[in-house]
């Protein structure tokens, strides 16, 4: 289990500063969540302004 990020994703960032394991970069269009690095603690979910991140 990891978090996801939706292609509600509409590239603002302000998710990556919030992961205290790094797993959160820019990728193609959207940002993404690498699920081997994911401790799934949540803190990314909650500052999400288009919900676009959920648990897998
Ligand atoms: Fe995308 Fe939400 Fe992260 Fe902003 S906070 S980059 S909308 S996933
Ligand atoms: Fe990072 Fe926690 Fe979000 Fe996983 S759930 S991407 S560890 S902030």
């Amino acid at each position: 289990m990891a978090y996801v990020i939706s292609d509600a994703c509409i590239s603002c960032g302000a998710c990556e500063g919030t992961c205290p394991a790094g797993a959160i970069s820019e990728g193609d269009g959207q940002y993404v969540i690498d699920a081997d690095t994911c401790l799934d603690c949540g803190a990314c979910a909650d500052g999400c302004p288009t919900g676009a991140i959920s648990q897998e």
